[in-house]
């Protein structure tokens, strides 16, 4: 089957199956090789319902979790976007062929690059940052129209609200008390006040403070 045939068949019996009907996010999921976003022995494993692992104890997202992040977060054209966990640099894909303009960071050298490398050969309009997305390092000054985090977190940290244009939204996936976590909506008005709507339970990997990898010279990152 023809990687294109093989999309189809994920979107009818995963995304739009479970509800998710917005056309513009079924047609970037459709346009996007999630293949390439994995290792050579996952490939032909690409298209389950299921996150799959890609080095460095990380996963790329189940194709429906990216779906549905991404239709609650719903980037027009030109926007820009901020991703918090670049990983394999599928969603970030997914984000820039709904017409955003973004921006994602990883904590993990290997991750970025690898990511970096294959949005760049695949022409998506992205920014790879290596950096710990968990604080304010590094971005400072920015502002966002929307904000994705693609890890577990605690809690919203306050740069994300502070990096937050008004009329911005913020999608992440926040620990709950019975364990897991639920993906938070937050948007923001505006005036600059803030409204919470939570919506899927889901598992997510952690959200982890500082970078990992070796600094091979000074100046390369945003968090020098
Ligand atoms: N969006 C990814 C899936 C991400 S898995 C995809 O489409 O493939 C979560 C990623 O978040 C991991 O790669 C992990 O290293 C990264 N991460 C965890 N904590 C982070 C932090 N503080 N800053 C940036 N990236 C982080």
């Amino acid at each position: 089957m023809s990687w294109t045939a093989s999309a189809e068949t994920m979107i009818s019996e995963q995304i739009v199956a479970r509800g998710i009907r917005s056309e513009a996010v079924l047609a970037a999921m459709r346009s996007v090789p999630r293949h390439l976003f994995l290792p050579h022995s996952l490939r032909e494993s690409a298209w389950i319902d299921s996150p799959l692992p890609i080095g460095e104890d990380q996963t790329i997202s189940q194709p429906y979790m990216v779906a549905r992040m991404t239709e609650l977060l719903m980037p027009s054209k030109g926007e820009e976007i901020l991703e918090i966990g670049t990983g394999s640099g599928y969603q970030a894909a997914v984000l820039a062929a709904m017409g955003a303009q973004v921006t994602s960071v990883e904590r993990i050298r290997s991750l970025a690059e690898q990511a970096k490398k294959i949005l760049a050969e695949l022409g998506y309009d992205v920014t790879v940052l290596w950096s710990d997305g968990s604080g304010d390092q590094g971005l400072k000054g920015r502002s966002f129209d929307g904000i994705m985090v693609t890890a577990a977190a605690p809690d919203v940290d306050p740069s994300w609200d502070e990096m937050l244009r008004p009329g911005g939204r913020i999608v992440v996936p926040v620990s709950v008390a019975s364990g897991g976590e639920r993906l938070l909506l937050r948007k923001k008005g505006p005036l600059g006040t803030f409204e919470n709507i939570w919506h899927d339970y889901c598992r997510f990997v952690p959200l982890l403070k500082g970078r990992k990898g070796e600094r091979l010279c000074c100046g390369e990152g945003p968090n020098e």
